[in-house]
């Protein structure tokens, strides 16, 4: 690919760069710290914006370590007064530029880099992490000649890719041929927007042509999203394929499930059934024990009641019989009292006689035994009056 097949489009590929990145421009000043400064601020604004910012940290910071141990909220307002918009993200890559540089060198003096060839400079911001290919190609060639064209990848591989250069792997011959493409030209916007176009959409292996800013100067685009449109299509075309297959996989399984249900309702209903035939008989068996039970119990009733019956006939017998032995008894003793009472009033009756005959017996024996009293009465009435005392004595 020479300059001359490449040049129709160019200066339409400059614009388009300048339209989307603003033109880019080397600062002015020497300070290697206000060009990295620089570098970040030129992602997010122009180039008298980037170095009023500059100016402003200045002005509201003792030294550069100072805006480096800075809070980002800290470094926002210093933007903000100066009606910029949207400074969060570019207030914290400033603190991260800085704070990377830092972690490489353990301070913030930068005149090691005199001492650096371009390449070696290169190396040396590559390492210092929050700093994108652009900002560390602008950093490589701010200390290099106007106009220098230094070899970077991402710019090499966008530049073949649209056709401006040839395939080349050869460092050497990438710059000759860029070089070639006319010293009248940017060549500052033309590397810097090329690297951020292979930052933003020319990845090496999946270029995202369909929303690439130079998608209609680029001789692949066409291809690239022709295919990735299959790509997508037939990636759709494996999804739908997947899906159905999900889907005829889901309705096979829903109908197996379905065939299983039947079939274990199936073994179910016929356990069910051996069961309900196996309860009733069991209830027929159950039934019949229950009534040869209640037939049992009807005849144990029935002998109780009969022997129940005949013990109480027994014991009315018995104590029908104990009645009459009582009354015998009493009977008995009635007679027995009675004769006793007989006997008794016999006794009486015969004692009241003899008491009865005791007077008659005594006046019978009185008039037996008067003669003999008289006697005695005439034999003492003779006797003297001592032997009457005598006698008193006695008695
Ligand atoms: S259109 Fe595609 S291949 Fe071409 S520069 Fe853009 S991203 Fe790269």
């Amino acid at each position: 690919m020479t300059a001359t097949k490449a040049a129709p489009a160019l200066d339409e590929i400059l614009a388009t760069l300048q339209r989307a990145y603003r033109k880019p421009k080397i600062h002015e000043s020497t300070d290697a710290m206000e060009q990295l400064l620089y570098a970040v601020l030129m992602k997010w604004y122009p180039a008298a914006k980037c170095e009023a910012v500059i100016q402003a940290f200045r002005q509201e910071f003792v030294d550069w370590n100072e805006l480096r141990v800075s809070h980002v909220t800290e470094i926002e307002p210093v933007l903000q007064r100066l009606e910029l918009e949207d400074v969060h993200a570019p207030s914290q890559a400033v603190r991260d530029a800085l704070v990377g540089f830092h972690l490489q060198r353990n301070d913030l003096e930068p005149e090691f880099l005199n001492e650096m060839g371009a390449e070696e400079r290169e190396r040396f911001w590559s390492a210092v992490p929050t700093l994108d290919a652009s900002m560390i190609h602008y950093l490589t060639l701010s200390r290099e000649p106007v106009g220098t064209i230094a070899h970077q990848v991402d710019l090499a591989r966008v530049a073949q890719r649209l056709g401006l250069i040839g395939k080349s792997s050869s460092s050497k011959k990438t710059v000759k041929d860029l070089e070639d493409l006319g010293a009248e030209l940017d060549r500052l916007q033309l590397q810097l927007g090329l690297i951020r176009i292979g930052i933003e959409t020319c990845d090496a292996r999946n270029p995202a042509c369909d929303l690439c800013k130079l998608a209609s100067f680029c001789p692949m685009s066409e291809k690239v999203i022709a295919d990735k449109k299959q790509a997508e299509k037939k990636a759709a075309e494996q999804r739908a394929a997947e899906e159905r297959a999900a889907e005829a996989a889901r309705l096979a399984a829903e109908k197996a499930a379905v065939r299983e249900r039947e079939k274990a309702e199936k073994i179910a209903a016929k356990e069910a059934a051996i069961a309900a035939k196996e309860k009733a008989k069991a209830d027929a068996e159950h039934a019949k024990q229950e009534k040869l039970k209640a037939v049992e119990k009807a005849k144990a009733d029935k002998q109780a009641a009969e022997e129940k019956a005949k013990a109480a006939a027994e014991k009315k017998k018995a104590e029908a019989k104990a009645r009459e032995e009582k009354a015998k008894e009493a009977a008995a003793a009635k007679a027995a009292k009675k004769a006793a009472d007989k006997q008794a009033a016999e006794k009486r009756a015969a004692e009241k006689k003899a008491e009865a005959k005791k007077p008659a017996e005594k006046k019978a024996a009185e008039r037996k035994s008067a003669p003999a009293k008289a006697a005695k009465k005439t034999d003492a009435a003779k006797k003297p009056s001592g032997s009457k005392k005598s006698g008193s004595k006695k008695r």
